[in-house]
């Protein structure tokens, strides 16, 4: 049984754990205690939203859903910046149903199943903080990393403060028997990790590595803290393409892998921007390339307007039966302000299938 925190509470472990907050006026007296009758309290875990929408801090301090679903709509929001902002400290309608086993679960710490409504169904809002973390919830639009460091302060702080694991930690997608699916999407980064994707059990991970150190701990940045670490980029296709004779055509590398620079995520089809040192390989497949015929693959080297600057040696991969195959060695140093990008150039004469293109590199910035 865990009281909620009160306001001053909020305050010291927030300010302990290093997260940037401001107090929205009113938090400390707003909440749907008095409305519906229901305390809010005992408290068990913390249930991390997005908003799948922007500027949504009206909308969850005042506005609400409508009246079905009146405000607040969660106990804090996080913007981009990543500075926190406190929205109410009694109830808030963010959780609606959780499903029993899921509930279950977050109270006794241990692995939160699928949410099954056949399970039963509890009222989510008696006993969840609720956190509203500004994105489009759409797969593309990012969470910065002001955004991702504070959320995982944020759980921490409320874990450490009632002496909770990471398994305190849930998201709303882990509970709602509706099938909610926040929150979701790519993350800038993180400490020494580029760009990835955000799920609970990573989310998880970052808080339990933090609840491992004291409050005061950061998280290691590339540049400051440890700058001959490289970085690994592994990049592909997201499916295969026609690659028509007669002109450079850049590669388009998806997201799908590992980008710890991030260089790629946000500049595709660039796969790494300068300053940096990187090498690696790029290994290529073709079908319907006539035996003897040739395609030619090259780096190319853009500057910040994304005009070609230079073009980098050129490699041959020549037909033969049953498919071609390549295998590249990118190795360069590429400075300020330029972004390299990788090209093929058809001279067979006829369309040629791109089966696959995997470009793998250590990268090491600066
Ligand atoms: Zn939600």
């Amino acid at each position: 049984m865990a009281a909620p925190m009160t306001p001053a509470e909020w305050r010291a472990a927030l300010r302990a754990e290093g997260v940037r907050f401001t107090e929205l006026e009113g938090w400390t007296s707003r909440g749907r205690d008095a409305a519906t009758g229901k305390i809010f309290g005992p408290v068990h875990g913390s249930l991390n939203h997005h908003t799948a929408g922007r500027d949504s801090l009206n909308l969850i301090a005042y506005r609400g859903q409508g009246p079905a679903v009146p405000a607040p709509l969660a106990h804090a929001f996080l913007p981009k910046t990543g500075v926190l902002v406190l929205v109410a400290d009694g109830r808030a309608n963010h959780a609606g149903l959780a499903a029993r086993n899921s509930w279950d679960a977050i109270v006794a710490e241990t692995a939160i199943p699928r949410p099954s409504k056949a399970s039963g169904t509890v009222d989510g809002n008696d006993g969840l903080y609720g956190i509203e973390v500004e994105n489009l919830g759409d797969g593309r639009d990012v969470y910065t990393r002001e955004q991702y460091d504070t959320l995982v302060r944020y759980n921490a702080a409320i874990c450490r403060h009632h002496d909770w694991s990471e398994g305190s930690v849930a998201g709303h997608l882990e509970t709602s028997v509706e099938g909610k699916p926040d929150p979701a999407g790519p993350v800038g980064g993180y400490g020494l990790r580029g760009r990835f994707a955000l799920t609970m059990r990573q989310l998880r991970a970052d808080v339990a590595e933090r609840l491992a150190h004291a409050p005061s701990w950061s998280p290691p940045t590339t540049k400051e803290d440890d700058p001959m670490t490289p970085q690994y980029v592994n990049l592909g296709l997201a499916d295969g393409y026609w690659l028509e004779p007669g002109a450079w055509d850049d590669v388009e590398l998806t997201t799908e892998w590992t980008d710890e620079t991030g260089d790629h995520a946000a500049n595709s089809p660039v796969f790494v921007k300068g300053p940096a040192t990187f090498t690696g390989s790029v290994s290529l497949r073709f079908e319907g390339l006539p035996v003897g015929k040739v395609v030619q693959a090259r780096m190319a080297e853009y500057d910040a307007a994304g005009k070609l600057k230079a073009s980098h040696p050129i490699h041959e991969v020549i037909g033969t039966p049953g498919g071609s195959f390549g295998i590249l060695p990118i190795t360069k140093r590429i400075a300020s302000g330029r972004s390299m990008r990788m090209r093929l150039l058809n001279q067979s004469g006829e369309a040629v299938e791109v089966v696959s293109v995997v470009l793998t590199a250590l990268v090491w910035e600066g």
